[in-house]
Formats: structure tokens, C-alpha cells, sequence
């Protein structure tokens, strides 16, 4: 019997009124393993009312007590890690031990989150001016909506609920429809921790649930990560309606390889990057070029180590890389191989036939390796979110820093070189959010902050770290005089210090 995945409003699952559902899928068998519910407009106006509520008392709660809660969560979440791993690869499809990668990388959001009290710490200068005292102090900024893709169910969620409910918020997150069960077993681990019912509420759906967060009165911030075109839409929506925004983007991150480089550990990185969870992670490396004679030697070194992947289902524990998410998107990105076989780029090693024995229906694409590709062409302007790995040879660094600072995205980047000076000069002139020297994916600690650059990231807030407290925090400054019988008088002149 199939079952239906309902909201979690108020601390309790809610089938909501929306009369929709939509199917949620085994990538690996291609079979329909449950439905959720899709919220109407309805559904979302009561999340929303109920966070409301919530959020008048939870910003009453003592920083004591908030991060007591947010310890309780991190122990919850410790001891549920195997438990979240298992329900992501089988929504998602990604290994196992890859789940447990996101889960932990979340889990040091919430570390972070345990230490919110130094981040809550406002300022205060004395005697500005004569018998005068200024404070600035940060407020939560009321109820936040959080609308997360399908790539990171567990990680970016974290990236986003424990600082906003840190700093004294109240949540609605939208998760994505295609792998919605983390949510709810997140909020489940929020009560559990003691959070209070409604300060974490997830509903579930589609555009219907986005547009109304977007437009809820009652709603005064949003964070999106998902593609670029919906970042864009959702910022815009969000400025229409004076909402603050952080919506993070798309990307095509580029890693350079120099001839100097250690060529054994570019090729480790530059498979590890391409195919990990199967391309579909936003940091992931889509293109690497090869500088100067460094493509004679690395290209043989990738394809050895292609052919030794193992691709399959997640359930099988030697599998390395599993199924894209949907049927739509395998036949996306077998188009994507095909235009780039057509617009003439070299096909090293074609992955869109691929059959695993025993999961015929699965949605899978073998690791598929692009040689010679150009700027012109679609597989390397658009981002296809696929195990595709395009080369690009250029004959010059400059050439290869250009090319990285012409692209419509600019999420992350990488430098693979033993040349110190090379290192440093691409770390200053490349104009990209987040740079790994020597590093493919690099994705700053919990105590720093994520975020790209040009269409990757629309509304100039990175998330979580100190950004994220900012984005979740707003300032008030109090200017303070306490007796002082000499100022007393009409005095229509504009305030001055003395
Ligand atoms: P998506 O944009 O299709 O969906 C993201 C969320 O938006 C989901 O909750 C979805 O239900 C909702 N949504 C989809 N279409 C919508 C619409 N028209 N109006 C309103 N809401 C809509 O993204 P996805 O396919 O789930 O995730 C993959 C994308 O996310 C890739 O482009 C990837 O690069 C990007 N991503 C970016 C980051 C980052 O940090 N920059 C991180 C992870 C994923």
C-alpha cells in the first residue's frame, strides 16, 4: 500500500486540505515508493499562523534555554544519523556513505548554531556623547521560509532552521517534493530536543507552497537554494514584496589543472568532484581545463580511473555511484551527451546507455567523459547537474582564468598547481564565491559561510555562519541619556555630539 507524506504544522503531522499529491520515487528501481502531499494555499496560511504564535513566545526564551535546545538537537541528530543516511540514499539515490557525509556536514551547522550566544553578542560604546550611551543590539526577524532542493535533503535544510531558530525565529521549510521524508524527520528531532511546537513547521508541495510564502504578509524572510532560474523568480518575488532574501543558484565550476601540478591527485579530484552523488551536487566540478601539456597526462589518468567506478544501486555496498533523481532527469542529461556529441566534442566515455543488471527501470547514467569541448558549445554552458565531465585545453593560464571569469555562474572553483604564485594570483583575479586551492569541492566549514557569486547566488547573502546570523538578525541600535536636568529646553537644531 502506498503512503502519503503529510505536513508537519504545530508539532504534528497534517494531511492539510490540499487535495494533491505527487509521487516520490527509488531512483534505483524507477519504482514509486510513496506520495506526499502537496499544500494549498490554505495549508500554507495556517503553517505560517501557527509559526506566527510560535515565534511571540520562542523570542521571549532566555539565549539559556534556546541553546539548550540546540545541544539537545545536535545529540539527537548525532544518534539519528544512520537512520537520515538510510532515508536520503532512498529517496535520492546517493550512497549510503555519501548521506552520511551530508548528514554530518549538517550537523556541524548546528554546531556552530550551539555556539549562537558569541554571535547574539551586541555592542555598546559609552559616553558618545556627554551623558550619552549607544547600543546595538540583533533581533530575530519573525517567521522564515526555507525552500530547499532535492540534492542535499538533510544538509541544506541544517544549513538554514537551527541559526534562524538560534537566533529566535520561528520556520516554515518547503523541502523539495522528489525526497521530502528528512523534513519531517528532522522536525520530529526538533520536538524531541524540546523545541516548542510550531517554531519548526514543514509543508510540503510545489510552486503553489513557494508563491504563497513569497507573498504571505506574515512571512519576513526567505531562503532558496535550488537552480538558477527559480533563484532569480524568488528573488524577484521576494524584493516585490519587501522581503529579505538569500536565494542561492545554479553553477558549472570550472577546475584548473597547470602542467606543474601533482597529476595523479588532479585526476583523483577531478573524478571524485565530477561523479561524486553522481554530478548532482552544486559543487561539483563539471569542467576541468587542462592548461598547457598538463591535459597528455591527466586525460589517460581520469579515464583509468572511470573504468574502475563502480555504478549501482545504493543498497549494494560496493556501489560508488547511484541513480540521477528522476526519469525526467536521466533522459535530460542523455540529451545533454548527445548534444555534445553532435556539436563535435570528443567522446572519451559515453555513459547514457548504461543498464545495471537487475534495475533495468533504475535512472541511471554511467560516468560520461568530454574531451576538447568548447565554450560554444551546450554541454558546457549549461549547467547539467549529470556524472558529465567536460575538457577543455587551453594553451595559457590567463586563458584558463578567463574563461572561469566569463561564465554566467560562479559558485565554486578549484586550482590544482605546485606553483605558489599561480595559486595566489588565481585566488585574487578569479571572480567566484567560494576557491579551493589544491581542494575540488570546497565547501567552507559551518563557521564560515557558502555562498557564489553572478548567478549563483541572488540577494548578497551567503548562508549559514556569521552570514547566516546576520540574514536571520536585524539590527536595532538604542542611543541612550539618562538625567541629565541641563538638556532640558526646546531646541529645533538637528542632534549633534558634544
Ligand atoms: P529546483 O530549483 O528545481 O527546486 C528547488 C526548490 O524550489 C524545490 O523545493 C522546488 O519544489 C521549488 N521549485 C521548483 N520550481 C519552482 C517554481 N517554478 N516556483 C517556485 N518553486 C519552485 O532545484 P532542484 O532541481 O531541486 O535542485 C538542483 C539545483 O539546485 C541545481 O541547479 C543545483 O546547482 C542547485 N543547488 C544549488 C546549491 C547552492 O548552494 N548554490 C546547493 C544545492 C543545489
Amino acid at each position: 500500500m502506498t503512503t502519503t507524506l503529510h505536513h508537519w504544522i504545530g508539532g504534528s503531522s497534517t494531511p492539510g486540505d490540499g487535495q494533491q499529491t505527487g509521487p516520490v520515487f527509488d531512483p534505483a528501481t524507477g519504482r514509486e515508493s510513496g506520495r506526499v502531499a502537496f499544500a494549498s494555499v490554505g495549508d500554507v496560511d495556517r503553517a505560517v499562523a501557527v509559526a506566527k504564535g510560535a515565534f511571540a513566545e520562542w523570542r521571549e526564551t532566555s539565549l539559556a534555554e534556546r541553546t539548550r535546545v540546540l545541544f539537545r538537537f545536535r545529540e539527537q541528530l548525532d544518534s539519528a544519523r544512520d537512520e537520515l543516511a538510510a532515508v536520503v540514499s532512498a529517496e535520492h539515490g546517493k550512497t549510503v556513505d555519501d548521506a552520511l557525509g551530508e548528514v554530518q556536514r549538517g550537523l556541524e551547522v548546528v554546531e556552530f548554531a550551539c555556539g549562537i550566544s558569541q554571535f547574539l553578542k551586541g555592542e555598546h560604546s559609552s559616553q558618545v556623547s556627554r551623558g550619552v550611551d549607544i547600543a546595538s543590539i540583533r533581533e530575530p526577524v519573525g517567521v522564515v521560509a526555507g525552500i530547499t532542493p532535492f540534492n542535499f535533503p538533510v544538509m541544506v535544510p541544517l544549513w538554514m532552521a537551527p541559526i534562524a531558530i538560534a537566533c529566535g525565529n520561528a520556520v516554515v521549510m518547503k523541502p523539495s517534493e522528489k525526497d521530502p521524508t528528512a523534513s519531517n524527520r528532522l522536525a520530529e528531532l526538533w520536538q524531541s530536543a524540546g523545541l516548542p511546537d510550531g517554531v519548526c513547521n514543514v509543508v510540503h508541495g510545489d510552486r503553489v507552497a513557494v508563491e504563497r510564502l513569497i507573498e504571505h504578509p506574515d512571512v519576513a524572510a526567505l531562503s532558496f537554494v535550488g537552480s538558477t532560474p527559480v533563484a532569480r523568480a524568488i528573488h524577484e518575488g521576494a524584493a516585490r514584496h519587501g522581503k529579505r532574501i538569500q536565494a542561492l543558484g545554479g553553477a558549472k565550476n570550472h577546475m584548473l589543472v597547470l602542467p606543474d601540478a601533482d597529476m595523479d591527485l588532479a585526476a583523483d579530484a577531478a573524478v571524485s568532484a565530477g561523479y561524486g552523488s553522481a554530478g548532482e551536487r552544486c559543487m561539483a566540478i563539471s569542467v576541468v581545463v587542462a592548461v598547457g601539456n598538463s591535459a597528455e597526462r591527466l586525460v589517460p589518468r581520469i579515464v583509468e580511473r572511470i573504468d574502475s567506478l563502480r555504478v549501482g544501486p545504493a543498497t549494494d555496498s560496493n556501489s560508488e555511484m547511484g541513480p540521477l533523481i528522476t526519469r525526467e532527469h536521466r533522459e535530460k542529461v542523455a540529451g545533454y551527451i548527445a548534444s555534445g556529441i553532435d556539436e563535435g566534442a570528443s567522446i572519451l566515455r559515453d555513459g547514457s546507455a548504461l543498464v545495471i543488471p537487475g534495475h533495468e527501470d533504475g535512472f541511471f547514467v554511467g560516468p560520461t567523459l568530454f574531451d576538447d569541448v568548447k565554450p560554444a558549445m551546450r554541454i558546457y554552458r549549461e549547467e547539467i547537474f549529470g556524472p558529465v565531465l567536460s575538457i577543455v585545453r587551453t594553451e595559457r593560464f590567463d586563458e584558463a582564468a578567463e574563461l572561469v571569469n566569463a561564465n554566467e555562474f560562479a559558485n565554486g572553483t578549484a586550482i590544482f598547481t605546485n606553483d605558489g604564485g599561480a595559486a595566489r594570483r588565481f585566488q585574487r583575479e578569479v571572480e567566484v564565491g567560494m576557491v579551493g586551492i589544491n581542494v575540488a569541492i570546497p565547501v567552507p566549514m559551518a563557521h564560515y559561510s557558502f555562498g557564489g557569486w553572478k548567478n549563483s547566488l541572488f540577494g548578497g547573502n551567503s548562508i549559514y555562519g556569521p552570514e547566516g546570523v546576520h540574514f536571520y538578525t536585524k539590527p536595532k541600535v538604542v542611543t541612550t541619556r539618562w538625567g541629565d536636568p541641563a538638556r532640558r529646553g526646546v531646541d529645533l537644531g538637528f542632534p549633534r555630539s558634544d
